[in-house]
């Protein structure tokens, strides 16, 4: 497995490329923005992409998905909490949902090459936000930070929804490198040693 990351965008999103060498078939996690730069890579790489997969319905994590599905017409994946039909009038916090949408929920599996994403549902930040297991890989969106974990003061979120997301995570088995939404990436092993609001939720849980 290679993981690529791009940040992209006002809000330094971290979107990563995640490839099965084998194959070269990748899945893109949160093309937050500069489809340009995220369709540059995947061409220079010969990559093919199969699934675009969104950890939440930030704007910030889907600004450059209509690029990117263009470029490689690959499905996209949201949870159905964090969406709503683009008829409706919704927030600019959510995302609008077309057609062409795929919804994921808590359990499912999918695969691209010999990669299997597995979906955990950790709302809090927002209410469908999830997060991604691959392999040791853990794709936690705007959940889990290092350090620290996202702001639950947007609509729909809730601390103690976040945080019993955060205890879910820190009783994982194992260790997992974790890649989060914005800024730099950790260890989960570490997390359950320094992150505040992880210790928190695990002596209040
Ligand atoms: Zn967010
Ligand atoms: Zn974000």
């Amino acid at each position: 497995m290679l993981i690529k990351t791009i940040p992209v965008g006002q809000l330094e999103t971290n979107c990563y490329i995640v490839t099965d060498e084998a194959t070269l078939k990748s899945a893109v996690i949160d093309p937050g923005d500069e489809s340009s730069v995220i369709l540059n890579y995947i061409e220079t790489n010969n990559l093919t992409v199969e699934a675009i997969f969104l950890t939440h319905g930030h704007h910030d994590h889907w600004l450059g998905l209509d690029g990117v599905r263009e470029g490689t017409g690959a499905p996209a994946y949201v949870h159905k909490a964090d969406s709503f039909p683009a008829k409706e009038r919704g927030s600019h916090m959510m995302f609008p949902a077309d057609a062409n949408i795929k919804y994921y929920a808590e359990g499912d599996v999918i695969k691209v090459g010999n990669l299997e994403f597995k979906v955990l549902e950790t709302p809090g930040h927002s209410r469908g936000s999830v997060t991604l297991l691959c392999g040791d890989a853990m794709f936690s969106g705007d959940t889990l930070f290092r350090d620290s974990c996202g702001r639950t003061d947007f609509e729909g979120g809730d601390m103690a929804t976040i945080l019993k997301s955060l205890l879910r995570l820190s009783n994982l088995e194992g260790d997992y490198e974790v890649y989060p939404g914005h800024m730099g990436s950790s260890t989960l092993s570490r997390e359950r040693s320094f992150n505040y609001y992880m210790n928190y939720a695990r002596n209040n849980g």
